[in-house]
């Protein structure tokens, strides 16, 4: 019925309840029916459609005289329905074991006209031929008296287009469309002397025509790189001019930027929290100088509640919050459309509208008086526990850490998700939606692996320390030594105030550290570790960057992070195991992954340990610093990026929780242990507020 009614030119008999074409295996001619039959669909306006992108056909690819006689079926648009299925029939027959056809037709594509040659790579993301086939076009145009630009502004940009196009139809995923990218920069950078000359030689500008200038940057203290990349990359492939300023940038060099490129967009970015505030103090800034460029908002950290709530209300000028680099080519596209503009603005407007009454009317979780909340601690019996003593106690450097060990010790899945590759890892790689590309992704990254091992192009330097320790209300206290006479630092830790069900403590961290009455046998330890990978990496990533090479870029960086990460977990799984020794298990890569073993390492900024000014602690304790190089921005970020630190507790009932909403009363009690004012206090918690500290 649907068909009848919505396809022009269909002819359909009977009622049709559900379509179905049948052929067996991989079928190229199945495809091209179901990509010809989506086509009409959707531009009859279907609304919603299920379908396998991964072994869908683009219309336009589907070889003319075949796409015709489906369309004279899907269609019915003969009177002879029965010759048109002969005919389709027909043709399908010549597609029969398309396997050795397609290996023909994959170096078939050189044979192309150029312009069409050049299209192929870049929805391919085929580097090799880059230069030689800008040449000949770039030969081509000048021949006919064309300019150099005409190369970037005709076939190059024809051919972003469609990654751009399948890429927003979801026919193509970010591994490829960054490679798409690659080939453009090549191709753009080789007519770039051909453009600098032909100014020289008559005075035209020779400026391309572009969708828009995107001024990016990770704000002042955090150092989230590879989102930020990527988005910079894809907005690129969408013809808009990028200017990205990097990472822990003021919010001034920002506005100069801005001004200075005559940006039509500003896009911030940010991983850890006090980054929020940040934001909330750039959309101040902008407000003050009564800008009206639109201000983009993403990274992990941020939301669209928290856009909502906090950022847009300070400024006048549009504040949208991007999920993920597939949503900021639509809506920056959006904002600089005007009658599109509109209708997102408003659209965002009565979302965030929504969002802010939501939260103005959000009943108050009952929450715990904070000295009620101690009297519900985790119950843990002190007079069976018998602590196990260090093998190596004291502070240990790991330097030059054997990087095809932790390879073996990675966890994929955050890799793909970083890539913006859903799935779980290591299905993800046979989906036939997604398979090809993860497939493509994964080789490539066990590829460069083999390189930064070979080659040492980064070095991996651990640092962990394993101390004697007791607590006392939610301070861990750590000792100078065995006699636990001198207390040289304390951790300090908050404790949940949520009204639990009966049963339910109300956790805090220093709940699985011995109390100082508890009298355990050798009293009880912590741990604390800072690992990183990322030594050498900024000028690898730099070089690929400079040889136009972003895809090369931030796979480095995401491995980097992968290895920080491995390293967390193997030196966590040694210190169990060895330097600890409390724990004498054997467990698979998956069950580290899963947190399977005793015991748990928690890291300043995460959930149960929210302040990240806590890894001020940890950096004292193990000189992290001097030893491994690791820095700690203003925001507490660790710099290089691809950098872990935490805490290690040994106790079997040791668990990660959320600290949650805190009430007044704690966060006062926080500040006076940690001798800050209670405004320094509710800055560093500030996500973690249960009350409005204006109130
Ligand atoms: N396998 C992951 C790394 C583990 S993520 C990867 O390769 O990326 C889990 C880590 O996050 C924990 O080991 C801990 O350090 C931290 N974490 C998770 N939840 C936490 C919580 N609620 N409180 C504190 N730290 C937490």
């Amino acid at each position: 019925r649907w068909i009848k009614q919505n396809l022009p030119g269909a002819k359909v008999s009977g009622g049709i309840s559900n379509v179905s074409f049948s052929f067996r295996g991989n079928n190229p001619v199945r495809e091209a029916i179901h990509a010809v039959f989506l086509y009409h669909a959707v531009d009859a306006g279907l609304d919603m459609g299920i379908v396998n992108a991964g072994a869908l056909t683009v219309y336009d690819e589907v070889d003319a005289e075949l796409r015709d006689a489906i369309e004279d079926v899907v269609l019915n648009r003969t009177d002879d329905p029965q010759a048109a299925t002969e005919r389709l029939l027909g043709l399908a027959e010549q597609y029969r074991g398309s396997g050795e056809k397609a290996e023909e037709a994959a170096e078939e594509w050189r044979e192309l006209p150029v312009g069409e040659r050049i299209t192929h790579a870049l929805v391919k993301g085929i580097d090799a031929y880059t230069e030689a086939d800008t040449e000949e076009l770039r030969a081509e145009i000048a021949a006919r008296g064309g300019r150099p630009i005409e190369v970037i502004e005709g076939p190059l940009m024809d051919g972003m287009n469609v990654v751009g196009d399948l890429f927003g139809a979801g026919k193509m995923f970010l591994p490829q469309v960054v490679k798409s990218a690659r080939v453009m920069k090549k191709a753009v950078a080789y007519l770039i002397p051909f453009i600098e000359q032909e100014k020289v030689d008559n005075g035209t500008t020779g400026e391309k025509d572009t969708n828009g200038t995107i001024v990016l940057a990770t704000v002042k203290g955090d150092v989230h790189d590879i989102g930020k990349n990527i988005v910079g990359v894809v907005l690129q492939c969408n013809n808009y001019e990028v200017i990205d300023l990097g990472v822990m940038v003021p919010a001034q060099k920002i506005l100069d930027a801005a001004q200075e490129h005559g940006a039509d967009i500003i896009g911030l970015s940010g991983l850890i929290t006090p980054s929020l505030d940040e934001m909330v103090n750039f959309a101040n800034e902008m407000q003050r100088l009564d800008l009206e460029v639109p201000l983009l908002i993403g990274g992990a950290t941020t939301s669209r509640a928290h856009t909502a709530v906090k950022v847009d209300p300070k400024y006048n000028g549009p504040v949208v919050w991007v999920k993920d680099a597939s949503r900021s080519v639509p809506t920056a596209a959006a904002l600089l459309h005007d009658d599109r503009r509109t209708d997102l603005l408003a659209e965002v407007k009565a979302d965030y509208d929504a969002l802010r009454t939501r939260h103005a009317q959000k009943s108050e979780r009952p929450r715990l008086s904070f000295d009620d909340a101690k009297a519900n601690a985790t119950p843990i019996d002190w007079t069976e526990y018998k602590p196990s003593a260090p093998n190596t106690p004291g502070v240990h450097v790991l330097d030059d850490y054997d990087i095809a060990e932790l390879r073996e010790y990675i966890d994929w899945q955050p890799f793909f998700n970083a890539w913006e590759m859903k799935g779980k890892f290591p299905d993800i790689l046979n989906n036939p939606a997604t398979g090809e590309a993860a497939r493509k992704l994964y080789d490539d990254a066990q590829v460069m692996l083999d390189r930064m091992i070979a080659e040492k192009w980064v070095t991996a330097r651990g640092v962990y320390g394993l101390f004697p320790a007791a607590s006392t209300g939610e301070d861990v206290l750590v000792y100078t030594d065995d006699e636990r006479s001198e207390v040289r630092a304390t951790l300090y830790q908050l404790r949940q105030q949520g009204e639990h069900r009966e049963g339910i403590p109300n956790r805090s961290i220093a709940d699985y550290v011995a109390p100082l009455d508890a009298d355990v046998p050798g009293g009880d330890w912590v741990g604390a570790f800072a690992v990183t990978a990322g030594i050498g990496l900024p000028e690898r990533v730099t070089a690929f960057r400079e040889a136009l090479d972003d895809y090369s870029a931030i796979l480095l960086e995401s491995l980097a992070d992968r290895l920080a990460e491995a390293f967390a977990e193997r030196l966590h799984q040694r210190v169990r195991t060895e330097f600890w020794g409390y724990s004498d298990e054997s467990l698979s890569n998956d069950d580290l992954i899963a947190e399977r073993y005793p015991g748990i390492r928690p890291a300043p900024g995460y959930p149960a340990c929210p302040d990240h000014t806590e890894k001020q602690t940890i950096w004292e304790l193990l000189d992290v610093e001097a030893s491994t190089g690791i820095k700690l921005t203003e925001s507490m970020a660790m710099w290089p990026g691809a950098s872990v630190s935490g805490m290690y507790y040994g106790h079997p009932d040791a668990q990660y929780f959320v600290v949650g909403r805190l009430g007044r009363d704690q966060v006062a009690d926080y500040a006076e242990r940690k001798g800050w004012t209670l405004a320094e206090a509710e800055k560093w918690l500030s996500p973690n507020l249960g009350y409005d500290p204006d109130d």
